[in-house]
Order: structure tokens, then C-alpha cells, then sequence
């Protein structure tokens, strides 16, 4: 490219220079807090992003004003500075400046075994990072003598075709063209775009003098402190310190590193030099509450002086990212509120993750990275069309992939964990993984993938198949077949403590949606407010209750079906009254029978046979029955309050259940209002006549009981003529709870079940911007949750409004239900905190 000379900004970084984040980068925007901390930073200047992003296009600054400040012959480094330091960047460039004139001078300074180990790494690095020649062939021992050297130089020229530059300014605007260009690359834009850059994130530049840490006159050398650990967030100071070293040297696995503090295996910068180390632990207070954050600081000994080069945020774990948020709120650094801004719902999903028992037997089908922590069970899918239909299904998936592009993202996002067969801990599938706080398995070379027979076969020759259980634990880089025990995850004092700020500060409520005690009990323990959604046709498919709903599906009459849900009313009964005692008292809200009847019965030959035997009928009666009750459109059949209408005695049973749990629980001492929810609702007569019959049953079991409790009624937004009726509706229902999944799938007139097949293609080609399944369509469905609110406020002044498809727990969904003025949202119960928290920093 044409190098042309606009004008391009350079500012020399000062305590009073005009400078921001937002137009030269955390890192540059960092220097200048540390040097108006009197903090004993080289002489740097700063170039904005506008100004990098002209010197990509080929334009140039004026160099004798970058060089201008540094003065005779420096040696200088060049790092990155983006917005958000977690964004990354190029790698810094060090020693810029380094020819062989400069060899020769800093033979007498600093020895010539240091000069010429400075010149050679700076050949290295220059070659790969700037000449971007293959590093294969630019192999350097750690401590390059003078024939390595000649060496370099001689293959720079080799491979360049051109001689070594030797002219600093040339130098250096070659790495400031190279380090702009970087930042434009595929696999860099990749990667900040999985840590949530936006895609015109731009970059800045630092130009510092360079502090050598190598030299012959007192203490030399580099390195790294921070005063919190990384994976705790609790205070100790950790780092290492490599005499005769520069940059990040210290901290790889180099003879001769030293701890910081004192320490037994041997010794340290604390030992070694009491002064300095001092002066660096009285950094600590000044970062903390002047930076109002935990940094990790590098420095330099240059001569026995020390020279801070630079602070980053310290690199963190979830754990301490909250950790840290709330003990520098507890410390009065920053308000609560601002940790409650801190920390990204994303880092709490990462804490929350289940782990395998470590007592669980474990049958291992083949080891991996451990790429991002967790565990998770599921089906496995070999794509992400399937890993997305799965997640319309309602059904935990794993996404096996050989590895994964950024097609696969929207398959990640619905798949419960992640295997992939090749790629390492910076993969694309670790990355997003980790990103998106999925348990996530990579580099299972061992595993063979055979997408077109749908196949995985394992290094001892198991073959399971798509729709086959397996777990990816994540954590310990474990593929495990079927289900082991979890243990959930173990949550420390931080975390509840900033989820308690959170609550303060939000203005909606959050619930759960949970079926089973396990699910209420870990709502319970997120502090849902409540359940939400319970399923309650999810309880039929426990123990001996799959038969007596087939039963029931075969009885010929009214009188034998009733038969039948006598049998099921008492378990049903200690199912609610279980919820009840969980809960203990806080709103739940039962949603009556929804699915369709044929769902309980079995597609293939082998289970209709077996419900043959068991039913004592003939196959071919089963048969029948089975095609009897299939349809064209399930998803728009036989479900929901068409099935309350049509068999009322199902719908019966089950308020029988819950009122007579309600008046059990009244006994134990909890006292709780149930709340019934009626679904697929779209015509107000349809709530008329099932409130009569439930009305009924109320008052014959408190008749029968001679006990009174109160209940509410409501319904389920998720047809679009509820949404638009809801004035009318509500005149028979307290409340109106939005099912986000059906609804998306009635004003799509799309199938939750299988739109995951085109679904990516649909987003790919922009067609919809997101997957409506996943994240909330505001423009279309939203607009019918604002028509079914308002009217449904028409309807009934105080109506309970809420939201309870998957969407709930996202924060775009919480952000619209706010300006709704709904009462609150329901989400699965993991996602309890990520809402109660995104709530939070939605209201602030
Ligand atoms: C819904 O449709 O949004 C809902 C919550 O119900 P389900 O997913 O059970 O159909
Ligand atoms: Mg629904």
C-alpha cells in the first residue's frame, strides 16, 4: 500500500493531555492515571483509534513528532489499546530501535551478551510480527549468542529479500502499520467479537521508551505483581520477578523467575530487593483506590530503578470478577451499585455451573481440553440446525462438531456443552464457550465423527449415535457416557452478597419456571420469587405415571378415565404439596395439563408393543389408538385447554390435587395461595367455562375439607388472539402470564420444532436478525405482548402481568417487560441469577 502523509494525531501522554477511553483506549487512558499517580512510567505517547485506523488505510503521522519526545536513539515498545482490555490486540513489540550502530554503543552499557540477545529478540519479532515471515524458520534459543545473531539477520534477509531495517523511524512505522493491520484480521475480529466487542471497535497504540531491565550497573530485571488471586479475587500478591529480562519474560517457564514475597522454595524480589519490593507493595493501595480496581502492574528494574511500564485490569476468573466488584464496594472504593454494573450476568452463568459428582462413577469415552468449565448431560446433535431444533424441543442437547465456526454459534447458544474434535483452549468453541459460559470439551482427537451416519465412534470403538445421553464435564476435559450425579454449584458469600445489592436496586420480579422439587429447590436457593411456570404434564412422565396416563389415553369411557386419574390424583396431590413445602409459602403458579395426548404414547413398534402386553389389549387396538390420536399439527392440536374442554375430567383432577395440597400445607403451617393457569387460550369463553368448573371443584373440596383458601386463576398469553381478546379474558383471570415460545411460533406461523433447520440460514443471510426463539422478536411479538398488556389492563385494573417462555431470563426480554410495567418475569431456574441481576443494571 501507498504510504501517504495526512495528518495523523499523536499525544504525549501527560497528567493534564486530553485523553479517553473511548478515543485512545484503556491502556493509554490507564498510563495517564498512572503517571498523574506520580507513578515512575517511561515517557509514552498515545495514538487514538481514528489515528490507527488512518494508518491502516496506509496513512502515516508525522514520525518526527512520535519520535520527538523520546530524544536520542531510544529504544521504544509498541502495545495495543482497545476500549476493553479483554478485548485483546496485537502482541507489543519491544526494542524498536535495535541495529547494529545501537549494538555496538550498548555493548559498553549494557554488555554485549545483553545487547546482543536484545537485537536478535528484536529480529524475531519483528520478523514474525511485522514481516509476518514464517516462525518456524526463526527459531531462537532463550539466550542468543553473537551467532545467532548473524544467523537471524542473515535469514530476515534471506526471507525477506531485503536487508534487516536499521533506520529506527522505518522501524517503527513499520510496526505501527503491521500492529493497525492486525487489528483488522479475521481471527482477532473473532475473537474480541466473542468477548462482546462491537463490530467498529477500534484500537489505539502505545509508543513508550523502553526501560531495559538488562544492564551491568545494580538490580536489572522484570516483572509482574498484582496484589489479588486470580482465581479467588482474595488479596495476595502473586507475580514473578527474572533478573536480566524484559516484558512478560518472567512469566513463562524460565529458569531463574522468582517469586515476590518471601517465599520457602527459594528466593525472592522480596530478598533480593526489600526497597523496590516496598515500593511496589505501596502501589497497591494507590491502584486499588485511585484505579478503583485490582490491577496487575508490570515493571522494570532498570539500574537498581524502578520503572511501572504498565497496568492491566487483573486478569480474573468469574469467582473473582464478583469478588472483587464486592469487596471493593464493601472497602467504599466504588458503590454498590456500580458492582452490581460490574459483573456481566455471563460471569455469574459461569458460577452456577454444575459440576459431576466427584463421587459419581464415571465411564469415560474419550478425554479432551478442558475448555470451559462445567458440566452439562444431553442429547447429542451433530449440527447446530439440530442443536437448535433440540432447544425448541424443550431438550438439553450436546453439540459434537469436528470443530466449530462462527456458523456454529447459534448451535452453541442452544446446546447445553460443547465437544469438538480438534482445537485447542483458544479455539473457536473454547472461546465462545467460554464466552457464553457452556461446559465445553475441545481437542477430542481421539473421537471420530460421522455426521452423514450420524455417528460418534470412541478410541475403544463404542458407537453411539445422534439423540444418544452423554455428559461433557468441562472442568476436568471428560466426555462421560449417560447421566453421572451433578453437584450444583457451589456458591460463595460475594456472590450472594452482590445478588442481594441486585434485589435492592430492581424493579421487577423474577420467578422460576420449575417441574420438579429438584428444579423449585434450586429456585429456591437462586431466591426466586416464586415459581412461575410449573408444568405440571412433566410430572406424569415420573415412575409408574407414564402407564397410568397411557391407561387413562385407553379408557373407552368417561367414568373409566375418571377411574384412572383417581389413581393419579394423590400422587399428583404430594407432587403440588411438595412445590408448596419447597417454596414454603412464596407464589406458585401451576400450569394446568398442556400436551398433547399422543406424546404420552410410543411411535415404534417395540414400546407399542410392550403397552400392548402391559394394557392386555391387542397391538392392533394400540395401533389405532395411536394413529387415532396423531395429527398434522400437533403444536396446533389437541393440547392445552382443548383437551380441558374436550376431557374436563384431566383438568378437574388436577385442581382437586392442588386444592387439596393447599389445604395439606395449611396444616404443615404453610399457607400459600396457588395460582392456576389455564394454556393455549384464545377465546374468552374458553376461560369462562373451565373457571366454572374450577370454581366448582374449589368449593367442593373446601365443603369436603371444611377449610378455606383462596386461589387465583389465570392464563397463558401464547396464542396471538389471546393477545389481541385480552380485554375480554381478563374479565376471568387475575392474571396473564406471556408463553414467549408458542407465541413466537403462532406469529412466526413458524414450528418451534422445526424451524432449527433453516433457522441459520435465516440469520446468516440476515432474513431475521436473531433467532426469535432466542432472543425476544421486540418488533413483531412484542408488540403483541404492549396490545395484550394494555388490553388486558383494560380488562382487569390490577391484572398480574408476566412473561414466562424461555425468553424470560434474557435481558432484552427483562428490559422490555420493564417499560411494559410487567410484574415480573420466569425463567429456568439457573437463570434465576443472570435476571435478578441483568434486572438490576437494567433499573440503574
Ligand atoms: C410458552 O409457550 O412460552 C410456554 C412457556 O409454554 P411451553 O413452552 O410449555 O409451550
Ligand atoms: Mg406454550
Amino acid at each position: 500500500m501507498q504510504k501517504r502523509t495526512t495528518f495523523v494525531e499523536v499525544t504525549l501522554i501527560t497528567p493534564t493531555a486530553a485523553m479517553s477511553p473511548a478515543v485512545h483506549g484503556n491502556r493509554a487512558k490507564c498510563l495517564q492515571r498512572l503517571i498523574r499517580l506520580e507513578m515512575p512510567v517511561p515517557t509514552t505517547v498515545a495514538l487514538s483509534f481514528d489515528a490507527v485506523s488512518k494508518i491502516a488505510a496506509g496513512d502515516l503521522p508525522d514520525m518526527a513528532q512520535v519520535m520527538a519526545p523520546f530524544g536520542e536513539t531510544p529504544l521504544l515498545s509498541v502495545r495495543p489499546s482497545s476500549l476493553s482490555p479483554d478485548w485483546g490486540g496485537p502482541a507489543a513489540v519491544l526494542n524498536i530501535g535495535m541495529n547494529d550502530a545501537r549494538l555496538d554503543t550498548m555493548k559498553d552499557t549494557v554488555g554485549e551478551a545483553a545487547a546482543t540477545a536484545l537485537y536478535a529478540r528484536f529480529i524475531h519479532a519483528y520478523a514474525i510480527e511485522v514481516a509476518r515471515l514464517d516462525p518456524e524458520v526463526f527459531e531462537l534459543p532463550a539466550k542468543p549468542t553473537a551467532d545467532d545473531l548473524r544467523l537471524a539477520l542473515e535469514t530476515y534477509e534471506f526471507e525477506a529479500d531485503e536487508p534487516f531495517p536499521q533506520d529506527p523511524t522505518e522501524q517503527l512505522e513499520a510496526v505501527l502499520r503491521s500492529m493497525a493491520r492486525a487489528w483488522d484480521g479475521t481471527t482477532a475480529r473473532l475473537l474480541r467479537e466473542a468477548k462482546g466487542a462491537p463490530a467498529d471497535a477500534g484500537l489505539g497504540l502505545v509508543v513508550q521508551e523502553m526501560a531495559l531491565g538488562v544492564g551491568r550497573d545494580g538490580e536489572c530485571g522484570s516483572g509482574v505483581i498484582q496484589y489479588v488471586d486470580s482465581t479467588t479475587g482474595k488479596p495476595q500478591v502473586t507475580g514473578r520477578y527474572l533478573g536480566q529480562s524484559q516484558g512478560r519474560d518472567a512469566l513463562g517457564d524460565v529458569e531463574g523467575a522468582i517469586y515476590l514475597t518471601k517465599d520457602p522454595r527459594g528466593r525472592s524480589l522480596e530478598d533480593l530487593s526489600p526497597v523496590i519490593f516496598a515500593e511496589l507493595l505501596a502501589y497497591r493501595d494507590l491502584c486499588r483506590s485511585r484505579l478503583r480496581e485490582e490491577m496487575e502492574v508490570s515493571f522494570t528494574i532498570e539500574n537498581g530503578k524502578l520503572n511501572i511500564l504498565d497496568a492491566v485490569k487483573v486478569q480474573r476468573s468469574s469467582r473473582a470478577e464478583v469478588q472483587i466488584a464486592v469487596a471493593l464496594a464493601e472497602d467504599g472504593v466504588i458503590p454498590r451499585e456500580e458492582a452490581v454494573l460490574r459483573v456481566k450476568p455471563a460471569a455469574l452463568s459461569e458460577m452456577l455451573h454444575r459440576q459431576v459428582d466427584p463421587d459419581a462413577k464415571r465411564d469415560v469415552l474419550v478425554t479432551g481440553i478442558a475448555a470451559s468449565p462445567g458440566a452439562a448431560t444431553g442429547q447429542i446433535v451433530l449440527s447446530a440446525n439440530e442443536a437448535q431444533a433440540s432447544a425448541a424441543r424443550g431438550e438439553p442437547c450436546i453439540l459434537v462438531r469436528r470443530e466449530t465456526t462462527p456458523e456454529d454459534i447459534r448451535g452453541m447458544n442452544a446446546a447445553h456443552a460443547v465437544l469438538t474434535v480438534r482445537g485447542g483452549v483458544t479455539s473457536h468453541a473454547a472461546v465462545i464457550g467460554r464466552g457464553l459460559g457452556l461446559p465445553c470439551v475441545v481437542g477430542a482427537s481421539d473421537l471420530s465423527v460421522n455426521t452423514r451416519r450420524g455417528e460418534i465412534e470412541t478410541p475403544d470403538g463404542r458407537i453411539l449415535s445422534e439423540g444418544d445421553v452423554i455428559t461433557v464435564d468441562g472442568t476436568r476435559g471428560q466426555v462421560l457416557a449417560g447421566a453421572p450425579k451433578m453437584l450444583e454449584a457451589a456458591l460463595d458469600d460475594a456472590f450472594q452478597t452482590l445478588l442481594s445489592w441486585a434485589d435492592e436496586f430492581r424493579d421487577i420480579g423474577v420467578r422460576a419456571n420449575a417441574d420438579t422439587p429438584a428444579d423449585a429447590q434450586t429456585a429456591k436457593n437462586f431466591a426466586a420469587e416464586g415459581i412461575g411456570l410449573c408444568r405440571t404434564e412433566h410430572m406424569f412422565f415420573e415412575g409408574d405415571r407414564l402407564g397410568m396416563m397411557r391407561e387413562m389415553i385407553f379408557a373407552e369411557t368417561e367414568e373409566d378415565r375418571r377411574a384412572v386419574l383417581e389413581r393419579l390424583l394423590p400422587l399428583q396431590r404430594a407432587d403440588m404439596k411438595e412445590l408448596f413445602s419447597i417454596m414454603q409459602g412464596k407464589p406458585v403458579c401451576m400450569r394446568l395439563f398442556d400436551m398433547p395426548l399422543h406424546e404420552f404414547l410410543p411411535f415404534d413398534k417395540a414400546g407399542q408393543r410392550d403397552l400392548a402386553a402391559s394394557l392386555a389389549l391387542p397391538l392392533p387396538d394400540i395401533v389405532e389408538r395411536v394413529q387415532a390420536l396423531s395429527e398434522y399439527n400437533p403444536m396446533l392440536g389437541m393440547r392445552g385447554i382443548r383437551q380441558g374442554i374436550a376431557l374436563p375430567e384431566i383438568y378437574e383432577m388436577q385442581a382437586r390435587a392442588i386444592f387439596e395440597a393447599t389445604v395439606d400445607a395449611a396444616k404443615d403451617g404453610i399457607n400459600i395461595v396457588p395460582e392456576i393457569m389455564i394454556p393455549l387460550i384464545s377465546a374468552m369463553k374458553e376461560v369462562e367455562l373451565i373457571k366454572a368448573r374450577i370454581d366448582a371443584v374449589a368449593a367442593s373440596v373446601q365443603a369436603e375439607q371444611r377449610a378455606e383458601f383462596d386461589f387465583k386463576l389465570g392464563v397463558m398469553v401464547e396464542t396471538p388472539r389471546a393477545a389481541l381478546r385480552a380485554e375480554d379474558i381478563a374479565e376471568y383471570s387475575e392474571f396473564l402470564s406471556f408463553g414467549t415460545n408458542d407465541l413466537t411460533q403462532m406469529t412466526y406461523g413458524l414450528s418451534r420444532d422445526d424451524a432449527g433447520r433453516f433457522m441459520s440460514t435465516y440469520v446468516q443471510q440476515a432474513v431475521y436478525e436473531e433467532d426469535p426463539f432466542h432472543t425476544l422478536d421486540i418488533e413483531g411479538v412484542g408488540e403483541l405482548l404492549s396490545i395484550g398488556a394494555e388490553r388486558g389492563r383494560k380488562g382487569r385494573k390490577d391484572v398480574v402481568l408476566s412473561i414466562c417462555g424461555e425468553h424470560g431470563g434474557s435481558r432484552t426480554a427483562i428490559a422490555f417487560c420493564r417499560t411494559e410495567g410487567f410484574d415480573y418475569v420466569s425463567c429456568s431456574p439457573f437463570r434465576v441469577p443472570l435476571a435478578r441481576l441483568s434486572a438490576a443494571q437494567l433499573a440503574l
